[in-house]
């Protein structure tokens, strides 16, 4: 059903759809996950990789690291545990009933020792209990920094998890919409799945991954498109210019920084306004080289 919606809905509020209507359930039954089979957590990382695919109209050649990475979401793994985690701090700070806190810890032996300020690691022969979510979480929960273990109160440990872990919630600011022709594209280059002669050859559909615009004889990848073929000069000088009259930081660009402004990668960035305006003059060069026609 959330595919038959997605025509019809924008990029923001289908993102908004599958965050109401099925993050939110597989949220709230996270605790459960913890001892699940791989079969099941298979299942649900193949439900949220095909829901990131509606969201962006993607195909399926696109990678699940990627993808997840492009639109700020945590993966399965990470998100059960931090959600579990969480709850087990609530517990252990007193903000959900007093009866679960006394069925948890009250009778949980203390360590001594070096190991006084964690808490009691409880063996258990049998894998069931082992991996169940009393017995993983106080593992987790030892591993966690000193700040995190020493917080008082809830709203400072939700501080201290967000500094010390970037996990948290739906993280980064969304810049990019996948609504248009254009945007698709400028996707698929992001993605190495795009119909450049080198990404499709890498896909198998293609014999050769050869340019054929240029008669250079290279590989045309994504860096040959945007900075290399001869075919796209004045495309090229244009972009660059662009570029370079945005900011100060930019005036001294070079090549491989380009590419990695274009690839959205985390070794150079540059502001958000800044980072809008460069996705404009990007989808702009992609539409008069004429090359995805
Ligand atoms: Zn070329």
């Amino acid at each position: 059903m959330f595919k038959l919606i997605r025509r019809q809905i924008d990029f923001k509020t289908s993102e908004k759809v599958y965050k109401g209507l099925i993050a939110s359930i597989i949220d709230y039954c996270c605790m459960f996950y913890i001892n699940a089979t791989q079969k099941n957590i298979k299942r649900i990382t193949r439900l949220i990789y095909h829901c990131a695919l509606i969201v962006v109209r993607g195909s399926r050649f696109i990678s699940e690291i990627k993808l997840l990475q492009e639109l700020g979401w945590n993966s399965f793994q990470e998100r059960t545990n931090y959600l579990s985690i969480t709850m087990f701090a609530k517990i252990k700070l007193n903000c959900t009933p007093r009866i679960i806190y006394n069925k948890f810890f009250v009778n949980l032996p203390k360590n001594v020792g070096r190991n006084a300020g964690k808490l009691k690691v409880i063996f258990s022969k049998k894998n069931k209990f082992y991996n169940s979510y009393y017995f993983k979480m106080i593992r987790m929960w030892n591993n966690l920094k000193l700040q995190i273990r020493q917080c008082d109160n809830y709203p400072d440990y939700l501080d201290q998890m967000y500094k010390q872990y970037e996990v948290h919630q739906y993280k980064k600011i969304k810049l990019f919409h996948y609504d248009t022709k254009i945007d698709k594209i400028y996707l698929q280059l992001r993605f190495h799945c795009s119909k450049l002669n080198a990404d499709q050859y890498k896909l198998n559909f293609v014999d050769n991954s050869k340019c054929n615009r240029c008669n250079k004889n290279r590989q045309e990848t994504i860096h040959h498109f945007f900075l290399d073929c001869a075919a796209y000069d004045t495309q090229r000088n244009i972009l660059i210019n662009n570029i370079q009259s945005l900011d100060d930081k930019l005036k001294k660009i070079n090549k491989r920084q380009i590419i990695q402004l274009i690839e959205g990668s985390k070794h150079f960035q540059v502001g958000y306004q800044t980072y809008k305006n460069i996705y404009q003059y990007v989808k702009l060069y992609i539409v008069t080289s004429g090359r995805f026609v």
